[in-house]
């Protein structure tokens, strides 16, 4: 077994010798967990921004803060077995990663779609370590969720899938020890089925989930939650440069949660969403989505459960571009706009999208989904110096809003609509502050990648610090 190295390095200080630290960090990551890239991207991304507070803080290297918090605190890896409409059995793969739970209990969504694997959940709870701290609220990161497809089930299918799966989950799970919601593929229906079968193993009615219908200790707002702090984070970044939403144009990736609760705030705040898409293509929409389309598509997507192309056959002068897995590029990141909000899944942009984003006249770029952007699009962004809101920051709106749900839990209160969407827009408005005040802390002044993972892991490290060696 691969044992970290890294530490060997500890006594390596300076530009170049950070680099070495970054470098026999990552070969060690790769060989201790082979076939999981994007954990690595994920780990690559933190350790290269890290660099710059390591060699600042030896102590952190010598207490091998970082190496502990890429080593997941546990690994929960299950068979759910269940059965379809016609009696056949099935059998899916389930998982729970307890990533780090240095500043309150594992925290993070639960992803039901076919391409999950354990590395996908790794770097996906890795970066809520991190996102969580963000939120100024005492959450730990974990991930979790399976390979099974919740599109073309029945609503009984998923039922039995769900109830299934919490049959092995549950007894891992617990409102001060880990607490999931939804993520892709698992929405309302998804954690109802969830926690009805939570309620009846342990005899509890507790807030063991977030996302929660609200007359069964929902919070208002946890819908819209993500989408709504990702438009206000780019609300945020435009106005370090005293410019608005207003009237730009924006294309918008996904038609799910994330996509449709970013269009909503994109219209209140006056501007012009054009683009929304699903895995099988693309909508653009040069008039502009308004809300009566926007109703629309909540409709196709959340209650008759439709593909986007419907769009283009219900509007006139719409655009429907399908999928071309064989193209080196994806066309809907090359359309005229200012602002580009990717709200579908992992690495959707890569670096000739990038260039063709810029090309364009993006300018604005705040990431709804987790991790969007390839290695090479993120540097592209950070060198052309634009306003780039990287997910751990710019989503993060819709875990503290999970957090605002488990409080109420607690106190057995519900917060008015106001109220909730106040505190989320406060915390987005702190979580850019830190963002944009740590980046030039530490010397890189407009680079929000650096300040959210710095200020991310200044919190967990100290914590980890405080608890000694577990
Ligand atoms: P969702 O409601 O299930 O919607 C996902 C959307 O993305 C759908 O339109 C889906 O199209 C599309 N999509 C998913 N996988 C795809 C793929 N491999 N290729 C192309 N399109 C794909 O999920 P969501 O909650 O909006 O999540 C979207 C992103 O936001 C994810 O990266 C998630 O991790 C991130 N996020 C979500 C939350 C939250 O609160 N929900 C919070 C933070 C971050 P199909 O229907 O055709 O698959």
């Amino acid at each position: 077994m691969t044992e970290y190295a890294s530490t060997l390095t500890a006594e390596v200080k300076g530009e170049r010798g950070m680099k070495e630290y970054v470098s026999t960090l990552m070969a060690d990551v790769k060989a201790k967990n082979p076939a999981e890239p994007e954990f690595h991207q994920a780990v690559q991304e933190v350790a290269e921004s890290l660099a710059l507070v390591l060699d600042r803080h030896p102590e952190y290297r010598h207490a091998r803060i970082l190496e502990r918090i890429i080593e997941p605190e546990r690994v929960i890896m299950f068979r759910v077995p269940w059965q379809d409409d016609q009696g056949n059995v099935r059998i899916n793969r389930g998982f729970r990663i307890e990533m780090n739970s240095a500043i309150g209990p594992y925290k993070g969504g639960l992803r039901f779609h076919p391409s999950v694997n354990l590395g996908i959940l790794k770097f996906l709870a890795f970066e809520q370590v991190f996102k969580n701290a963000l939120t100024t609220l005492p959450m730990g990161g974990g991930k979790g969720g399976s390979d099974f497809d919740p599109k073309g089930k029945s609503d009984n299918e998923v039922m039995r899938f769900c109830q299934s799966f919490m049959t092995e989950l549950f007894r891992h799970i617990g409102p001060d020890t880990d607490v999931p919601a939804g993520d892709i593929g698992v929405g309302g229906r998804e954690i109802g089925y969830l926690f009805g079968q939570y309620k009846r193993l342990r005899n509890e009615f507790t807030g063991v989930l977030t996302g929660k219908g609200l007359n069964w200790g929902g919070s208002l707002i946890r819908p819209e939650a993500t989408g709504y702090g990702c438009v206000y984070f780019a609300q945020e970044m435009l106005g370090t440069r005293n410019e608005t939403l207003q009237g730009k144009a924006c294309l918008v990736s996904g038609s799910g949660n994330v996509a449709q609760y970013t269009v909503e705030k994109l219209l209140d705040l006056g501007a012009k969403p054009v683009t929304l898409s699903d895995s099988g293509g693309f909508i653009y929409d040069e008039a502009g989505i308004d809300r009566e389309k926007l109703s629309f598509v909540m409709d196709l997507k959340n209650v008759r459960r439709g593909r986007i192309k419907e769009y283009a056959d219900k509007y006139k002068r719409v655009v429907y571009t399908e999928l071309n897995g064989k193209l080196d590029h994806n066309p809907l990141w090359n359309q005229k706009a200012h602002c580009a909000f990717p709200s579908a899944t992992q690495n959707e942009i890569g670096g000739k999208d990038a260039d063709n984003l810029l090309r364009n006249g993006v300018y604005v770029v705040g990431e709804g989904a987790n991790m969007p952007s390839t290695i090479d699009a993120v540097n592209r962004f950070l060198d052309a110096r634009i306003l780039y809101g990287p997910g751990k920051a710019a989503n993060a709106g819709g875990v503290a809003t999970s957090g605002l749900e488990m409080s109420q839990n607690s106190m057995r209160l519900s917060w008015t609509r106001e109220e909730v969407d106040n505190r989320l827009h406060l915390i987005m408005k702190s979580i850019h502050r830190a963002c944009h005040e740590t980046a030039q802390r530490f010397g890189t002044a407009g680079n929000y990648v650096n300040g959210a993972n710095i200020a991310g892991f200044l919190k967990v490290a100290d914590a980890m610090m405080d608890q000694g060696l577990v």
